[in-house]
């Protein structure tokens, strides 16, 4: 049976009624049908639910070809300015709720499916994310394609398709197990393998001078091995119009004609060798905030992706009919931190050894094509690599690396002369004790444009890490603050809140986020405020129940769900928070009158599997877990989760059901920070340091609606030399002594009192991230927090104006901001 709606056209071949692209319910269920039976190759009776999602994602993904197809035409011949967007991590979450949402045809299809006794949730339940990034930059990169397609910017993102992305956290004993991410496993239907255009890329050997056809001294590279890299193509559709953004993934791959050559002289393991060795480069993705300084393949991974892209930008210039001199009228290429950094080397080599530019112009050129995007200031996650490995795999590079930094340093000389300080800081090389080359000064030198990531951040990038490069070429540093892409985390995410707003405002804020004001004249309205609190108390109740499914821990949706889920990292202090849960505990075992606001503690994130701190934290997470929620004195008040694997796809159902957001790193540390904006879209308060985009949010949503502590960047700094004694906090707070103390008599580890000791004495004796001086402060601002949450009808107006006011943090706004200020590009739409 056939259900009439509005869209129910009774021409057949109407656009929206045609099997591989109406939109129609009619036309999706027959679309779905067509695909499970003859391209899944089931019948519906006996299909499991992985055939069927599959069929669910190919009938969505016709009609994203379509609109492809159609831009492809649209482009091809117009002289557009494109986006290359390099990343080394793209962290998309699951595409098929996103793309129906793009399309608009969620509802069409939750018919079409209903119609044939299917559920459509279920399907997009079961999609495995491809998690081809560690986190925040990974994410970013996912927004910023989704917000270059939405708001219309020509563009590619190109990135690595990592056989095995981030590991699945489990949590055994309440330590974290990593397992593979075998993503792949089922195939993936969003993409497109294009064989015809893969690149062969040459690595180690050395380098050779040679003579031309014309009779001049020229410099060619002679490898020692090559790979091919071939790209998948997936298209990023925008919301709610034809434009879509590529991303272009590389895999890599033996070259057939080595192994032929083998073949030949009858070395036959020697060739399936040289296929594996080949095909390890792609393999697995490296997990940050590890020593990676150092990982041969981690710079093969780096330079094999950079090179692909590279190649494939002046393939597709020289098609358009460009002359090579013309690339920068072609291309903004971004930098997404220095991963991938080498692509100024890149450039600079194809320009002056393959085209024989100049190598003035092609510097030029050059420069004007790069912009690099720094994400940290932390010393430890800025990239060096050692000279011997450096040139072992890149030897040609060195040399231009080489020349690029002696012209450079010229320069440096004759405009600041005798500072050799100066000369030292800037240079690409490092020589303060065993060389490396330092890919920060590298992108920073080959760019024409620098940008930090929130305001804070970027004066700090000025001010501190590049203050060097700031004083003599001002003009060059930006700032474009973090966005993220509301279609994703909030309309996916949270389908109640979005009705609820179209309900008040109309559809339209979801392209245009500074809509979202129109909230404010309702934010003291009664009615609305109960409405708006209904929505929240819904997501509560559907976290509540993943969690009992996850963990077996049952929590109580009328408590405050207060919520820290990141990367575990100490400068993000997880550990500080443990701390107030510990004092809190204390408090009501000692008075047994004690009345608080009963709370859920949250909390979700995988540690690099090399960080001992990092995966001890979680340990002491889960051990204060089971000793709180066993304990039939507090339970009733404090409950204390640890949600394992912490994705994009279980960040679609946390965000939504937080009361509070803990953002609470030292401050200074936090670049940005996204979930922090990804928090209070979703109207949840925010308890946090003046750290990153925090700033920016409290100065949006005001200062009356945020819980602000802790120390300043620049207090921290002060402190910091002026000689910090962590050990003096411990004795002058009765309440911080006894919750180390407590950790360190054996309470939360069974009597082991040694379990934790690296952590407290780490605390007591050095505390890198400060905890012990913003203890206290983040314990009484937790008070507070405690007091507001009491005033309901206070709490949902603040929430509501959380809301209104993060117009700011959408991704359109930061790539509308790219491309003003940076790519000097006008979008389409
Ligand atoms: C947004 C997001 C992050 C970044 O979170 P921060 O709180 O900014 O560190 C990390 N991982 C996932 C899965 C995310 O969605």
């Amino acid at each position: 049976m056939t259900v009439k709606t509005p869209n129910d056209n009774p021409l057949p071949q109407a656009e929206h009624e045609h099997v591989r692209t109406g939109t129609s319910p009619r036309a999706l269920k027959a679309a779905f049908q067509d695909n499970l039976n003859l391209v899944v190759g089931r019948p519906l009776e006996i299909s499991t639910a992985e055939d069927r999602y599959h069929a669910v994602a190919l009938s969505v993904r016709d009609r994203i070809m379509q609109r492809w197809i159609k831009q492809v035409e649209r482009w091809n011949g117009a002289n557009l300015r494109q986006v290359s967007y390099l990343s080394a991590e793209f962290l998309m979450g699951p595409h098929l709720g996103k793309e129906m949402l793009n399309l608009g045809i969620t509802e069409h299809a939750r018919q079409a499916m209903t119609e044939l006794g299917l559920d459509l949730d279920q399907f997009i339940g079961l999609e495995e994310e491809p998690g081809l990034g560690n986190g925040g930059l990974g994410r970013l990169a996912a927004c910023y394609l989704d917000s270059l397609a939405t708001v219309g910017y020509p563009a590619i993102g190109y990135g690595i398709r990592y056989e095995f992305g981030i590991f699945d956290q489990i949590i055994k004993d309440g330590w974290q197990v990593e397992v593979t991410d075998k993503w792949l496993r089922f195939g993936n239907v969003w993409e497109i393998a294009r064989p015809h255009f893969a690149q062969v890329v040459k690595l180690g050997g050395n380098s050779e001078h040679y003579t031309d056809e014309h009779g001049a001294d020229r410099i060619r590279w002679v490898p020692g091995r090559v790979v091919v890299g071939t790209p998948y193509d997936t298209p990023i559709l925008g919301h709610g119009v034809e434009t879509c953004a590529l991303l272009r993934l590389w895999s890599a791959e033996a070259a057939q004609s080595f192994d032929f050559a083998d073949f030949n002289r009858g070395d036959y393991y020697g060739a399936v060798h040289e296929k594996v060795y080949s095909e390890n480069i792609s393999k697995v993705l490296y997990p940050n905030d590890e020593q990676i300084q150092g990982k041969h393949l981690r710079l093969e991974q780096q330079y094999f992706f950079v090179a692909c892209s590279i190649k494939d930008m002046i393939r597709l210039c020289l098609r358009r009919g460009l002359p090579i001199e013309r690339f920068n009228e072609m291309y903004c290429i971004q930098l997404n931190d220095t991963h991938p950094a080498i692509a100024i080397a890149e450039l600079m080599r194809q320009l002056v050894d393959k085209f024989a530019l100049p190598w003035e112009q092609a510097w030029d050129i050059t420069r004007k094509s790069f912009s690099y995007t720094n994400h940290t200031l932390l010393p430890e996650a800025l990239e060096k690599w050692p000279l011997p490995l450096f040139s072992s795999v890149l030897p040609r590079h060195l040399e231009i690396i080489y020349e690029i930094n002696h012209r450079f340093l010229d320069e440096i000389r004759i405009r600041y002369p005798g500072d050799e300080g100066k000369v030292e800081r800037m240079s690409i090389i490092d020589e303060s004790g065993e060389k490396y080359v330092r890919m920060a000064n590298l992108a920073v030198i080959g760019s024409h444009a620098i940008n930090g990531v929130a305001e804070l951040h970027s004066e700090l990038v000025k001010s501190q890490l590049f203050a060097d490069f700031h004083e003599m070429a001002p003009e060059r540093f930006h700032n474009v603050t973090n966005g993220v892409t509301p279609r994703r985390f909030i309309a996916l995410s949270n389908p109640g809140l979005a009705r609820l707003i179209d309900d008040k405002i109309g559809d339209g804020w979801l392209t245009d986020l500074d809509r979202l004001k129109g909230l404010e004249t309702y934010a003291n309205d009664t009615g609305f405020q109960q409405v708006w609190a209904d929505v929240k108390r819904d997501n509560k109740i559907r976290l509540a129940k993943i969690i009992k499914h996850r963990t077996g821990i049952v929590v109580d949706p009328a408590s405050l769900f207060d919520i820290q889920v990141k990367r575990i990292h100490e400068y993000k202090r997880q550990h500080l928070n443990v701390l107030n849960i510990i004092s809190l505990y204390q408090r009501i075992k000692h008075d047994p009158k004690y009345v608080g606001t009963p709370r859920t503690f949250i909390f979700g994130g995988k540690a690099a599997p090399g960080y001992f701190m990092a995966k001890l934290i979680i340990k002491l997470i889960n051990s204060v877990s089971e000793v709180i929620n066993h304990d039939p004195q507090v339970r009733d008040m404090i409950k204390v989760v640890f949600l394992p694997d912490y994705n994009v796809k279980h960040a679609q159902n946390i965000y939504p059901a937080a009361d509070l957001s803990e953002q609470i790193s030292t401050a200074g540390k936090e670049a940005s920070g996204t979930g922090n904006m990804k928090f209070s879209m979703n109207g949840a308060l925010t308890i946090g340091t003046l750290d990153g985009a925090n700033i920016e949010i409290r100065e949006e949503v005001g200062e009356e609606n945020f819980f602000l502590f802790g120390l300043t960047a620049d207090q921290v700094a002060s402190l910091k030399t002026d000689g910090y004694a962590p050990y003096d906090y411990y004795h002058g707070d009765m309440e911080l002594k006894q919750a180390i103390d407590l950790i360190n008599c054996g309470l939360f580890s069974h009597g082991d009192t040694r379990l934790f000791r690296p952590l407290t004495d780490h605390l007591l004796h050095h505390d890198e991230y400060l905890l012990m001086a913003d203890y206290r402060p983040y314990v009484d601002c937790q008070q507070e927090v405690d007091h507001a949450y009491r005033d309901p009808a206070h709490w949902t107006h603040m929430s509501i104006l959380n809301v209104a006011r993060m117009g700011k943090f959408s991704s359109d706004r930061a790539i509308r901001e790219y491309g003003k200020n940076i790519w000097n590009i006008e979008p389409l739409q």
